[in-house]
């Protein structure tokens, strides 16, 4: 040790550390002090951590239904060093940037808008998915408290609603403040389902864009065509035209061969857009790639999903509180199913008014018998089986070129479950192209090295497939037209879009 480092002293004990362990150090979920909170009308929700058009949309629709609602800024790097300051070690990072990214805001509104933390504390209520797990997402609500408390807002309240319960829940949650009713969530699933609608046509087309950027401009656009339509009261169905109209302005150039690439993996790493996947997808269409993003609609109906199994498989049991003869199995089993009818009816609708034709909603009970075989359907925590099935599913139906599977570091399903796994799937189907990379917060040049080494091989994959198709001497017009999306057995756009004109 050098001279300077042994000089350093802890101030508080002069270098004694005897004091460890000496004082009472047990987590109190309850705020030091009693608080007297804001009542209703003066209450703000905030909440965030979906993609940047669904954290827009959702704003919109919760203020819609007169809410005071704030969308949080997507979270960055600086959102992740804050959450790591303030939080307990070996959490998983979508924790650190979504923790990080409240304590943030919150600071900025304690010096920008100079309200005092004790103000923050009694007007402010985050709002967030919670669970039980079975992984580190059963913690996620008391390291938020944990984090807030140590940054000196102690007693902030967070709510949660159950991410596997779908739209009927609120009895146990702060009806006083919050209106978790089922008008409340049909709301928020259309403003995340047309968001979804909105990324995967910017993701269809992004790359193929003639002029840089034009692309971005248009889908900009669309959302704000989409929140005033929230806002406004107005229909959302003219609202998809109105954005159709949009994008039809946009010059494509689709007859280039680029490697598609499936972008699944655990749900908040494969679906934010910023530094809590170093960008991935951005950093993929830069390589010449067009993405398959993994929208929220296929979590939201594996919820549905593992809820109607969870009700199965206790359909037998005895109910011990029920008086007389017990049909909450019954009215369960209908409410999922109306839920389940519900989503995809919008989804339907809106993505039809948009011109999105070739998307399907991801068949449940199709993508558990595909990985049954390999995953045990009882194993669940983070996206279960889900993340075998995509994988099985691309190479049963040459879906893309490459499948990445992207997880925070030490993640309980997706890496040391699911990834153990995908080594016995891709032994048995040696054709697939699939890499796992875990990201951790640091360490970006090592995690796009990786990545681009797989997307080497997928391009060779893309080239090869678009060179067995004859290219016809003049491009039909409608093969740069977005609404064209012909459906074969060919992976690549340019290559589908060839195949669909073919003459055999
Ligand atoms: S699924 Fe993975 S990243 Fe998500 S909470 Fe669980 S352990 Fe963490």
């Amino acid at each position: 040790m050098s001279a300077q480092c042994s000089s350093i002293k802890q101030q508080d004990h002069d270098g004694n550390l005897n004091f460890i362990n000496t004082q009472e150090t047990q987590w109190r979920d309850v705020p030091k002090e009693p608080i007297k909170y804001a009542s209703k009308k003066d209450t703000i929700m905030v909440s965030g951590g979906l993609t940047i058009v669904q954290d827009k949309l959702m704003e919109s629709a919760i203020c819609s239904l007169g809410e005071k609602f704030v969308a949080l800024p997507n979270p960055d790097f600086e959102s992740f060093q804050t959450g790591k300051a303030y939080g307990n070690r070996g959490q998983c990072n979508p924790t650190y940037f979504t923790v990080g990214n409240l304590v943030k805001y919150l600071q900025n509104v304690r010096d920008e808008q100079g309200l005092t933390s004790k103000e923050i504390v009694e007007r402010y209520i985050y709002l967030t998915a919670g669970g039980c797990g079975p992984c580190r997402f059963g913690m996620y609500i008391t390291e938020y408290k944990k984090a807030l408390r140590d940054a000196g807002f102690d007693g902030f309240r967070i709510t949660s609603f159950e991410h596997d319960k779908g739209i009927f829940q609120g009895d146990d949650i702060e009806e006083q403040i919050l209106n978790f009713t089922p008008r409340f969530f049909v709301t928020l699933v259309k403003s995340v389902v047309i968001g979804d609608i909105i990324n995967i046509l910017g993701y269809k087309m992004r790359p193929y864009e003639v002029v840089s950027g034009s692309v971005d401009i248009a889908i900009d656009e669309c959302k704000n065509i989409a929140s005033d339509a929230f806002i406004e009261h107005k229909s959302l169905i003219k609202a998809m035209w109105k954005c159709r109209r949009v994008l039809e302005e946009v010059k494509l150039n689709r007859i280039q061969p680029k490697a598609k690439v499936m972008v699944m993996g655990e749900f908040w790493a494969a679906m934010t857009q910023g530094d809590g996947n170093y960008n991935l997808h951005r950093f993929l269409e830069a390589e010449g790639a067009e993405c398959i993003p993994q929208p929220i609609i296929n979590r939201l109906m594996l919820s549905l999903w593992e809820a109607e199994r969870e009700l199965d498989r206790n359909a037998g049991l005895p109910n011990e509180d029920a008086k007389g003869v017990d049909f909450t199995h019954a009215k369960s089993k209908v409410l999922i199913k109306a839920g389940k009818m519900a989503v995809k009816t919008h989804f339907n609708l809106y993505a039809k008014a948009i011109g999105l034709h070739d998307f399907e909603i991801p068949n449940m009970d199709e993508l558990s018998d595909l990985s049954k075989e390999f995953y045990t359907l009882d194993c669940e925590g983070g996206e279960g089986h889900l993340e075998v099935a995509h994988l099985l599913e691309s190479i049963k139906h040459n879906i893309a070129h490459l499948v990445i599977s992207i997880k925070p570091f030490g993640c309980m399903p997706s890496s040391a479950v699911s990834d153990g796994i995908q080594s016995l799937v891709t032994s048995r189907f040696p054709q697939a192209n699939f890499l796992s990379v875990e990201t951790s917060g640091e360490g970006a040049a090592n995690f796009y090295s990786r990545v681009q080494m797989a997307l080497f091989k997928a391009k060779q994959l893309a080239k090869e497939e678009f060179e067995e198709i004859p290219t016809p001497l003049s491009i039909p017009e409608k093969l740069n037209n977005y609404l064209y999306q012909p459906k074969n057995e060919r992976a690549g756009t340019a290559s589908q879009l060839l195949e669909s004109i073919r003459e055999h």
